[in-house]
């Protein structure tokens, strides 16, 4: 199982400070951390878990200037260093710079906000009085003048520069050029309004807004959906030859195959193809199942409840659903405690005219641009998707039966296990509270963007596929849009009438089936 610390897990993006690991992942650090002490018994702790948690998925993607961190002082192991911290309340915050001495015990920031933007603003606020050394990674925040993008741009090279103009007391410009730190290619600095030489020469009369700054005659406005840090740091990001650091560049050849490879398919990224929906279910039934030679207790439960909302749910041509049926009504049958899989396959292949199961793999809408990309944990999701979708619009009486198959079905068999405690610690989080058939969707749907958060820029992203909170303000416009302060925020109603459609039977493509 994960390695639970109290009130936080490894699936979340906190640091799980413990005896064996403080040394090393606090002192003589380049990151700053902010810190948070809690008792997993103290009920404002408990309250304040889910916004440090958010926090910390909000700027992952400054990690390598400031990262955050938590420990549990109820455990017992942990007290000496709660002591040494000199911790007596919960929850506390302590601001520990840089290159930070092991005798070191951090700045305690009392009265801190509790939430998000405030608490953001509050580290933005620790790394720019961030002492001689600050972390070597974080780029310069100050505000930048005319003078200095005039030297900047003989010196760059045709490097991006983007350039944010805002008021005074506007953290979005400091927000957005953190969110890009781990970028290539790209410098991004902030413009105040009162900075009068540069807002005239670029007409400037919207603030916040960004520009995409060449020369003093070669600019543009960069074009977004909303004024807004979420919307900025999004486009800047997917600007052409932005690339995230220590990433291969991606190549157009990355597409033309060898031999033993299969030709890449052109498809629509906008839709859904049946193809990948077929292929999920040859690879889970007939693949990944194929190693439990034996299927027993909660891996039994496990296969009945997938095949059963596979039978009930999955939008297949007619001969893929009599097949669904046919071996659904075979699993009922089997009266035992314990089937061989050899039995469960005769199963599966017992064909006629109007009853089959797909017999291969073709990915379309999952296709990678290397075969080690992609594939079937795509299909899984789109799969799974499609499902919760299908219970909603067939009225479904069960709202927890899609998601509750899912997570047996992840638990049991799914073969990447560290997706599979992920899966799980999100799980007891939080599905058993889902109660209607809309909400089974948004679940899944929200769980789905956290995963994308926490992968962004790991090793086992496709470099032509992104990960982005999804639907992206280019599929899904109405989708988004900024409460109040600016923050960003989903329209939840749009984003399921989306979801519905985007998954719906009607909406999917049936090319390329094998
Ligand atoms: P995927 O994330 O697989 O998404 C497939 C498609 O679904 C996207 O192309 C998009 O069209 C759509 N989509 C994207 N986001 C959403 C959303 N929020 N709601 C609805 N539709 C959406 N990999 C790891 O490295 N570590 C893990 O811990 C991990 N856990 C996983 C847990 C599960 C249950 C599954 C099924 C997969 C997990 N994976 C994990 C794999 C990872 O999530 C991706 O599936 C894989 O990296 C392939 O990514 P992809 O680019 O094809 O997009």
């Amino acid at each position: 199982g994960g390695v639970r610390a109290g009130l936080y897990s490894e699936s979340d993006q906190v640091a799980i400070l413990s005896p064996d690991n403080v040394d090393a992942v606090l002192f003589n650090s380049p990151s700053a951390a902010l810190l948070e002490f809690y008792a997993s018994w103290c009920g404002h702790c408990v309250a304040f878990s889910p916004v440090w948690k958010k926090l910390a998925l909000d700027i992952k993607e400054w990690k390598l200037a400031v990262y955050l961190a938590a420990i549990d002082c109820a455990d017992e192991s942990n007290r000496a260093v709660c002591v040494r911290f000199g911790i007596t309340g919960y929850p506390s915050l302590r601001f520990l710079p840089a290159f930070s001495s092991n005798d070191s015990t951090g700045e305690d920031l009392r009265g801190f906000s509790r939430d998000v933007a405030g608490l953001r603003h509050l580290i933005i606020d620790k790394l720019e009085s961030h002492k001689h050394p600050g972390p070597p990674a974080c780029p310069p925040l100050e505000k930048t003048s005319a003078r200095e993008i005039d030297s900047y741009v003989e010196n760059s090279r045709g490097q991006n520069l983007a350039l944010v103009f805002e008021e005074d007391d506007s953290y979005v410009g400091r927000e957005v050029i953190l969110d890009l730190l781990q970028y290539e290619n790209i410098t991004v600095r902030r413009v105040l309004r009162s900075e009068e030489e540069l807002v005239s020469r670029l007409s400037v009369t919207d603030f916040p807004s960004v520009y995409l700054y060449k020369t003093h005659t070669n600019f543009t406005r960069l074009p977004v959906l909303k004024e807004a840090r979420a919307f900025y740091s999004y486009a800047l990001q997917r600007l052409p030859g932005v690339v995230r650091e220590g990433k291969p560049r991606p190549e157009v050849s990355d597409f033309i195959r060898n031999e033993t490879e299969e030709q890449w398919r052109p498809f629509n990224k906008t839709r859904v193809y049946m193809s990948d929906l077929e292929s999920a279910l040859h690879y889970s039934l007939r693949v990944e199942l194929a190693s439990h030679l034996v299927i027993s207790g909660e891996a039994l439960i496990a296969l009945r409840g997938y095949v059963s909302v596979l039978d009930k749910y999955f939008p297949g041509r007619p001969p893929v659903k009599n097949a669904l049926k046919a071996v659904n009504d075979w699993l009922q049958k089997q009266k035992v405690t314990s089937i061989n899989y050899s039995d469960f396959r005769e199963a599966l292949d017992t064909t006629s005219a109007d009853s089959y199961l797909p017999k291969a793999v073709r990915w379309m809408g999952c296709q990678g641009s290397k075969q080690h990309y992609r594939g079937y944990p795509c299909a899984m999701w789109t799969l799974f998707h499609t499902l919760t979708v299908q219970a909603l619009e067939t009225e479904s009486k069960d709202p927890q039966e899609v998601l509750q198959a899912m997570r047996r079905y992840v638990s049991s068999f799914f073969g990447c296990r560290p997706c599979a405690v992920h899966f799980k610690n999100m799980a007891q989080e939080s599905m058993d509270n889902v109660n209607s058939l809309r909400a089974a969707v948004l679940w899944l749907w929200s769980r789905h963007n956290r995963v994308n958060a926490r992968l962004a820029g790991e090793l086992s992203e496709d470099p032509h596929f992104p990960k982005v909170q999804w639907p992206p303000p280019d599929l899904c416009p109405a989708c988004h849009s900024l409460k109040p302060g600016g923050e960003h925020t989903w329209l939840q109603d749009e984003v399921l009438a989306f979801l519905r459609n985007y998954y719906s039977a009607q909406h999917l493509l049936h090319d390329f089936l094998s």
